[in-house]
């Protein structure tokens, strides 16, 4: 059979468009959202249901495709798309339910972290998850997902409590703790390894719809003293209130006053879930200890917040990632850290330490797939976001240099598993899961996808 003559039997056979390169629709179809990764996949699959994933699957197979799976096309190595290969996309899959009642939110495969704020919000509800509303519930999901909420509510995959998922055989099974537990398991952690999620349902957390913001900016020559700071605060802070320290240019928005305006510092973001009185003071003490450049303190809506980077980590620039876990931030640390933030290019590229305990910290070592100890941590992102291909040659390299400063203060080669660059090796993903959890991976990996269909991902051999 020719694939011309296949793509229309999967056209018939879907719900969702099919688009290939004679599509008026491919390059815009194809794009994903770093665009380091310019590929050109033979078909899109344009999944609006698990049929649709199990036709694009069967095709795949009879015409010998490789398959990547995309959720929102957030992967910084480019992992959901594939030169010559059939793309799963499960934009279609968009919709959440929310039982307010049952505090439980049903949310399609490929929906967007905006969508599941949106929705869960109009009840004063949430999931913990990432920062960028844009960013994919699948993928990161599947690696994790940590945010403002995480020392509130845990993880993303955490809080899971079912999934629907499409094995490599075309089997559309239900997961949970009950049915397919080893499954369920290594869902919660162990990437897009073991099938096409094609739903999700989360338990959900009391937050918002008005919680409170700060943003507290110091210049270059103070950022030991911020770090030092942080590290404080974090000590001994409720987890109705999150602080996460950055090295950042000042963005050129209207409440950051004119002169420090795309200048160079660090800063400290202060998000607050608990009351106005407990977030004001904290930001007063901090203003106390470490008069700041400059403050921006305000009520917003949970949905803001989760906007709040939307812009600067916009679609189609060039973007590279290096990520580490730290214990904590020793004067070590606070040392690389302020040598090598004056070493970016890119105004956008900047670096974020994410803390990591609490609810984080309650759930069990072995009790999910997580790549990454439980105990408290800060994980710390190194990110080169850049306007141009040649910007990011300069901060891909400011990164790398970075990263190698600091990996010898980092717990033992352990990252993030979402976190995980296209140059790491396989021992930084055997340092992150650990022995006995790879090998639990493999062996699930072996039940499930035998043939290692899906390897477009962080992947873990079949055992
Ligand atoms: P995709 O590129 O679509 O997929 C990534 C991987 O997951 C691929 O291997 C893909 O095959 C697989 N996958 C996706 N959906 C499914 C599915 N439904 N079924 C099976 N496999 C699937 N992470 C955090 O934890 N916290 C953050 O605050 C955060 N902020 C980010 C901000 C930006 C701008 C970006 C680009 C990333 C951020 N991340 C964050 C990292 C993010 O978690 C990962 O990039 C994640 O993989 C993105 O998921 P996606 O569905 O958008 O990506």
């Amino acid at each position: 059979m020719t694939r011309s003559v296949g793509l229309n039997e999967l056209r018939a056979a879907m719900s969702g468009a099919v688009v290939d390169s004679t599509s008026p629709d491919y390059d815009d179809v194809r794009r994903v959202w770093n665009a380091d990764h310019d590929r050109r996949p033979a078909v899109i699959a344009r999944c609006a249901s698990p049929d649709d994933v199990v036709a694009a699957l069967s095709y795949a197979r009879e015409h010998g495709l490789e398959i990547a799976v995309r959720g929102g096309a957030h992967s910084f190595p480019g992992m959901s798309t594939v030169d010559d290969g059939l793309v799963i996309d499960l934009s279609p899959l968009n919709q959440v339910r929310v039982d307010p009642a049952a505090r439980r939110a049903v949310v399609g495969g490929g929906a967007l972290l905006a969508d599941l704020n949106a929705a869960t919000q109009e009840h004063g509800l949430a999931v913990p998850t990432g920062i960028v509303s844009h960013t994919g519930v699948g993928g990161l999901t599947l690696g994790g997902g940590m945010g403002w909420l995480t020392r509130l509510g845990g993880l993303t995959s955490d809080n899971l409590v079912s999934a629907q998922v499409v094995t490599a055989d075309g089997r559309v099974l239900r997961v949970t703790e009950e049915a397919n537990p080893e499954l369920f398991w290594a869902l919660r952690g162990g990437g897009g390894n073991f099938g096409v999620v094609t739903e999700f349902e989360f338990r959900l957390h009391e937050v918002g719809p008005l919680i409170q913001f700060g943003l507290l900016f110091w210049g270059p020559e103070q950022g030991a003293d911020v770090l030092r700071l942080a590290q404080r605060l974090n000590e001994s802070l409720p987890r109705s209130l999150y602080v996460m320290p950055g090295g950042v240019h000042a963005p050129p928005e209207d409440f950051v006053p004119e002169q420090y305006r795309l200048q160079p510092g660090f800063v400290l973001m202060i998000a607050g879930y608990g009351g106005e009185q407990e977030h004001a003071d904290l930001v007063a003490r901090v203003r106390e200890e470490l008069p700041p450049l400059f403050a921006f303190v305000t009520p917003m809506p949970y949905v803001a917040l989760q906007q709040l980077f939307d812009e600067a980590s916009a679609w189609g620039q060039y973007n590279y990632e290096k990520s580490l876990y730290l214990e904590e931030i020793t004067e070590d640390a606070i040392s690389v850290i302020t040598e090598m933030m004056p070493g970016k290019r890119s105004p956008l590229s900047l670096m974020l330490l994410y803390r990591l305990d609490e609810a984080y910290s309650e759930v069990g070592e072995t009790a999910t797939a997580f790549g990454g100890g439980r105990g408290t941590r800060y994980a710390m992102f190194i990110l080169g976001v850049c306007p141009t291909p040649e910007l990011l040659v300069a901060d891909r390299a400011w990164a790398r240099e970075f990263f190698a400063a600091m990996r010898p203060l980092s717990m033992g080669g352990a990252t993030y598993i979402n976190a995980l660059a296209v140059d790491d090796d396989q021992d930084r993903m055997r340092a992150s899961y650990g022995d006995a959890k790879l090998e639990r991976l493999a062996r699930i990996k072996g039940r499930y996808d035998p043939g290692n269909i899906f390897h477009h991902n962080v992947n873990i051999k079949p055992l």
